[in-house]
C-alpha cells in the first residue's frame, strides 16, 4: 500500500489547557518522522493556539474538531475557518456522529464545511457511519456511500484526492465494542469504491480513509494491516500521551 498512515487523535470535550501542554510536550520528541506517518491531534479548539506554540519543531500535526462555513460574520458562538488556518492548524474534523446526533449536523451543512475548509488550504477529516440499527439491517453501504456522496458535492477530483474520510460506525465509539478489522475494511473498501465512482481510480487509489472506534494501542494493528484501512482516528485512547504513544508503535 502506497498511502502514507495517518493517526489522529480526537480529544473531544476533554482536558484543561494545562493538560493539554502537557501532553504535546510529553509526546512532541517522540513523533515518528512525518515521512512515515501522519500523526495529529484533534483538540478543542479553545487549545489550538497554545498547541500550535507547544509543538513547534516536532512532527506532532493538529486539527479542529468543527469549524463553520463562513469565514467571518455575526455568527456568535462559531469558529471560522479561515481563523483555524491563521493558526498554523493542518486539519479540521467534521460530520462526526456526535454532531451529526447531538448537534443535528446535515449532510449539506458538512458538504459546505468541507467546502470552506479546503477553500481556506486545510485538510478536511470527513466522519461518516452508520448506528447499530442500520448496521444490523445490512444496510451499512448504501448509508455510508449516501454520506460520502452528500459530504463530496462539488468537491473537485483533485481536493477529495488529498482529503481524510473517517470511518467510525456509531455502535463502536466509545463503547469497548470495535468494529472487526474485517467489518472496518470492508466498509472503507465501499467508500473507495463510492469515490472511484464519483471521481475515478486514480483519486480512489489517492485518498485516505480512517477506522474509528474504540481503537486502541492493543488492537491498532489489525487495523493497520488492512488493505483499505489507512489510518485510525482515536478517541479515549488519545487523552494519554503514553497511549497516544503506542497508538504509534506500529510504525517501524
Ligand atoms: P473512541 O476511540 O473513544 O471509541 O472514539 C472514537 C471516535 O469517535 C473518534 O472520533
Amino acid at each position: 500500500m502506497s498511502r502514507k498512515p495517518i493517526i489522529a487523535g480526537n480529544w473531544k470535550m476533554n482536558l484543561t489547557l494545562k493538560e493539554a501542554v502537557t501532553f504535546v510536550e510529553e509526546v512532541k520528541d517522540k513523533i515518528p518522522a512525518k515521512a512515515k506517518v501522519d500523526t495529529v491531534i484533534g483538540s478543542p479548539a479553545l487549545f489550538l493556539a497554545s498547541l500550535v506554540n507547544a509543538r513547534k519543531g516536532s512532527e506532532l500535526e493538529l486539527s479542529a474538531q468543527n469549524a463553520y462555513w463562513e469565514d467571518t460574520g455575526a455568527f456568535t458562538g462559531e469558529n471560522s475557518p479561515e481563523a483555524i488556518a491563521d493558526l498554523g492548524v493542518e486539519y479540521i474534523i467534521i460530520g462526526h456522529s456526535e454532531r451529526r446526533d447531538y448537534f443535528h449536523e446535515t449532510d449539506e451543512e458538512i458538504n459546505r464545511k468541507a467546502k470552506a475548509i479546503l477553500a481556506n488550504g486545510l485538510t478536511p477529516i470527513i466522519c461518516c457511519g452508520e448506528s447499530l440499527e442500520i448496521f444490523e439491517a445490512g444496510k451499512t453501504a448504501e448509508w455510508v456511500e449516501r454520506q460520502i456522496t452528500a459530504a463530496l458535492k462539488d468537491v473537485t477530483a483533485e481536493q477529495v484526492g488529498n482529503l481524510v474520510i473517517a470511518y467510525e460506525p456509531i455502535w463502536a465509539i466509545g463503547t469497548g465494542k470495535s468494529a472487526t478489522a474485517e467489518i472496518a475494511d470492508n466498509t472503507c473498501k465501499v467508500i473507495r469504491t463510492t469515490i472511484e465512482k464519483l471521481y475515478g481510480k486514480d483519486v480512489a487509489e489517492k485518498i485516505r480513509i480512517q477506522y474509528g472506534g474504540s481503537v486502541k494501542p492493543e488492537n491498532i494493528v489489525e487495523y493497520m494491516d488492512k488493505e483499505n484501512v489507512d489510518g485510525a482516528l482515536v478517541g479515549g485512547a488519545s487523552l494519554k500521551a503514553a497511549s497516544f504513544l503506542a497508538l504509534l508503535d506500529f510504525v517501524k
